[in-house]
């Protein structure tokens, strides 16, 4: 008899075929059967009449290494039908923190992973730590971590020594259980790498059969020249590499989706094997200090605190954005555009933009958010509006696109409800599965759930998740197609999306009847299933 079986829906396999009426039967964490009517008996039967049936949603590029210690239970992502999330990305990881290193692990990271405790740990201690969880979870490798761990926070080349220390650090990672490498060049230290460096990284990840995704070196007015140097590391190396969140940040840059997305897709066309990801908003978020131009936090963030309280700096500073726009995110039309997500050491300023807060203290917008900078000691993360709806849905409507929220998974309550994070953490993939294919129609169903399934399987080199078929692991998402909908705004972030009743990790039900079990079923995957 099997554990489960999902009765009388109909079954999208993530493979982008139409959906089909089928029954799906699991049993000892497998999927056993996709079959019509299916005459086999179960423990339980779950009835999915009027729903779809489709394998759990891979969230390929997020950072809930940072909260799913805090919140196990993935409340954020699993009630959107999420199943794996690939974290460590955009050059940070917790791990390695080499002996001395921790408390400066923690203070780069601060901005991102607020709540998270650090201690020194090995690669190998981190992946045997790491909690039991809702969703499976492909961890990385981050460079800004490793080059943090090699030469701090120096605005300079690494010496033979250094380098060699960061490769032998590299391949401890993916022999403990790292998926790949992930990388931030857009921002220090990570954004001191040549291309030689990545190269020579990447080198190892070939000998390993790893992966690498690259948060690039520029998404405004250099993002052509990112893309091409991301394509020629896949290119030069063999190695599989994963372009994060693609979009087009600066009112300079708006329009260009589509010969982006040409670029690479005429380097898949030639074989190179290289993917995107995206998330279906016109929004970012990032730590405020990231968008002032790379050489305010050389030596390090105290230095960095240092610089921002002095004029000349200030007016530097203020003359290099003139010109060249912000970091990372180019012109923006103004600093109301701009706002706070979370301030841990400045709380009840979350949600507040630096246009109210120049206006409510009577100061300049810029000497604003320097001031700000100080005052939360570099901790503060915002969101930036600084894309163009045309460009998000040009994207996020490209049927090879995989799904990225480059998200933590939060919870309404308890430690990770905090703050006005950006509403992608609840609603990326209800937003993209609903509103993008229902009232957009940017996509079909089947496509959508395409990329945010097979699509990412493939591009992780998972061969037996992202479809229902018989042999694969059973995670599952059972949902409405005319009720799925994200619900978390940018006022009202925490709201978890609606329209998904049942979702089941390696087998296990983990959202039942639309609300969580409490089962952690998930586990850190590793390359050749181990
Ligand atoms: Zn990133």
């Amino acid at each position: 008899m099997d554990d489960l079986l999902i009765r009388g829906g109909q079954v999208i396999d993530g493979t982008g075929a139409p959906g089909r009426d089928a029954d799906v039967g699991v049993s000892d964490g497998r999927i056993v059967a996709v079959e019509p009517r299916s005459p086999r008996a179960a423990r339980r039967v779950i009835d999915a009449r009027g729903q779809a049936v489709a394998p759990g949603f891979i969230d390929i590029h997020t950072h809930s290494d940072f909260t799913l210690p805090l919140n196990p239970r993935a409340e954020s992502k699993i009630r959107q039908g999420v199943t794996l999330e690939v974290v460590g990305n955009c050059g940070f990881s917790v791990a390695p923190a080499l002996p001395g290193r921790a408390a400066m692990l923690r203070e780069y990271l601060a901005s991102s992973a607020p709540w998270l405790p650090f201690t020194e740990t090995s690669f190998a201690d981190y992946v045997a730590a790491f909690p039991a969880t809702a969703v499976n979870v492909v961890l990385q490798v981050g460079h800004n971590t490793l080059r943090l761990m090699t030469a701090g926070m120096d605005n300079r080349a690494l010496t033979a020594v250094e380098l060699a220390s960061m490769e032998r650090l590299l391949a401890e990672a993916l022999t403990a259980g790292a998926w790949g490498l992930s990388s931030g060049l857009f921002t220090a230290p990570g954004s001191y790498a040549d291309a030689a460096e990545i190269h020579a990284l990447a080198r190892v990840l070939r000998r390993h059969g790893a992966t690498y995704s690259s948060h690039m070196r520029d998404e405004a007015d250099r993002v052509g020249e990112a893309v091409r140097e991301a394509i020629a590391v896949a290119e030069t190396t063999g190695v599989h590499v994963q372009i994060a969140h693609l979009k087009l940040s600066g009112v300079d840059n708006w329009g260009g989706a589509g010969r982006l997305l040409e670029d690479i897709a005429e380097a898949r066309r030639r074989g190179v094997p290289v993917d995107c990801d995206a998330y279906p908003y016109d929004t970012a978020s990032n730590p405020l200090r990231n968008l002032f131009p790379r050489w305010v936090m050389d030596g390090g963030i105290p230095a960095m605190l240092e610089r921002l309280g002095r004029a000349d700096v200030r007016a530097r500073l203020r003359a290099d954005i003139a010109r060249g726009g912000l970091n990372n995110f180019g012109r923006i039309p103004s600093w109301d555009v701009v706002r706070v997500a979370v301030a841990p050491n400045l709380s009840d300023e979350a949600g507040r933009t630096f246009g109210d807060i120049a206006r409510r203290r009577g100061v300049d917008p810029f000497d604003a958010v320097c001031d700000f900078v100080i005052a939360d000691r570099g901790e503060t993360r915002i969101l930036v509006t600084s894309m163009s709806d045309k460009d998000v849905h040009a994207i996020s409507g490209a049927p090879w696109v995989t799904v990225g929220s480059d998200a933590n998974s939060l919870a309404v309550a308890g430690v990770t409800g905090q703050g006005k994070p950006h509403p992608r953490s609840y609603g990326t993939h209800a937003r993209l599965l609903g509103p993008y294919v229902r009232d957009l129609k940017l996509l079909t169903l089947p496509e959508a759930v395409h990329k945010t399934t097979g699509a990412a399987a493939a591009a992780l080199g998972l061969t037996d998740r992202g479809v229902l078929r018989e042999g694969c692991w059973a995670d599952v998402a059972v949902f409405d197609p005319d009720r799925i909908v994200d619900r978390a705004t940018y006022d009202e972030p925490h709201r978890y999306a609606e329209g998904v009743s049942t979702v089941m990790v390696n087998g296990q039900v983990v959202v039942d009847g639309g609300d969580h079990t409490g089962a952690l079923p998930g586990r850190v995957l590793r390359r050749g299933g181990r």
